[in-house]
């Protein structure tokens, strides 16, 4: 089957050796696309999946790779997209995100979060009236169409590497339940990890398991761990940010959102010696925004040495 969106797989042996195993990254940061992220391959899967529309609707933090990826799509395809955005525009880092949308042509909104629905609601309607053919895109892309793309490529990439162990940043769970359902139709049967970037397992499990089951596979263990979240989303204490300098220190950008956590939860795991002699992929996701973001809100200090890893 023809990938459209062929995640690289990169051997990290340096670093493998460095946590004492056979280590490579599925640089979903790499794809062909600006600024990339798995997002890039959920969301265009899932406007391939709509009829005919002329207009988007969604919704997400100002930073949002989902929200920024959208309007790329848009762009290209000249739909015509609003975003209902939550956060705080006057942020500098929040400014360049304002700027690209409104470079790609895309009209925001930045509302209270519980104000999220009703911005979302007015707008399909105030488009509908004028005849346009309007979709609202779920924040996050947490659609069957995406779990289902994310299964495609992940079994093309598990079946070319031959993984034990995948871990993985986990959001909404789309991604996550689509690398479950990957996992389940390739021998021999990766362990698929989840780390929770922001939700406690009583709510992150859920999305997670339905998101496998859009993927083809409803029955199928969740392990989603959520001790890695630091204060919640979008904050991160020093385990992380020790573990996005180690990943940076060997050639490896991660973020303190999403790509430090899960690479955080991988090497805990490897100091606890559970994997050992392991091949563990980790599934990297994006997130370059997102760490350029927190860069320009916090520079290092001049002169300040980065401890090494
Ligand atoms: C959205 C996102 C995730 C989480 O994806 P979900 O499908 O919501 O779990 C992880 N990493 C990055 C960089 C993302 O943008």
């Amino acid at each position: 089957m023809i990938s459209q969106w062929p995640t690289p797989i990169h051997e990290l042996g340096r670093l493998g050796r460095h946590l004492g195993l056979t280590l490579a990254a599925a640089r979903d940061d790499l794809l062909s696309f600006p600024l990339a992220s798995s997002k890039v391959r959920g969301l265009d899967a899932h406007l391939a999946s709509l009829r005919t529309i002329d207009a988007v609707v969604t919704n997400g933090g100002i930073d949002s790779n989902h929200c920024r990826t959208l309007a790329f799509m848009a762009a290209e395809r000249g739909i015509a997209v609003h975003l209902v955005l939550h956060g705080e525009p006057d942020e500098v880092a929040s400014r360049a995100s304002l700027r690209i949308y409104t470079e790609l042509g895309a009209t925001y909104e930045v509302v209270a979060p519980e104000d999220i629905q009703s911005a979302i609601d007015l707008r399909r309607s105030d488009w509908k009236q004028a005849c346009r053919r309007v979709a609202v895109v779920p924040g996050g892309c947490h659609t069957p169409a995406a779990a289902a793309a994310y299964r495609d490529e992940a079994i093309r990439v598990f079946d070319d590497w031959g993984p034990d162990v995948v871990v993985v940043a986990s959001g909404t769970g789309a991604i996550q339940g689509g690398l479950v359902a990957a996992a389940a139709q390739v021998a021999p049967t990766p362990r698929v990890v989840g780390i929770s970037v922001a939700r406690d397992v009583g709510r992150g499990v859920g999305p997670v398991r339905a998101a496998a089951a859009w993927a083809g596979s409803p029955d199928a263990a969740i392990e989603f761990r959520d001790e890695f979240r630091d204060g919640g989303y979008g904050r991160w204490g020093k385990a992380t940010a020790r573990a996005v300098e180690l990943g940076w220190s060997h050639g490896l950008p991660l973020d303190g959102t999403y790509t430090g956590k899960a690479f955080r939860a991988l090497t805990d795991l490897a100091h606890s010696g559970e994997l050992k002699g392991r091949r563990v992929l980790f599934w990297h996701t994006g997130g370059l925004w997102n760490y350029l973001s927190s860069a320009i809100a916090d520079p290092p200090t001049p002169g300040r040495k980065r401890s090494r890893g």
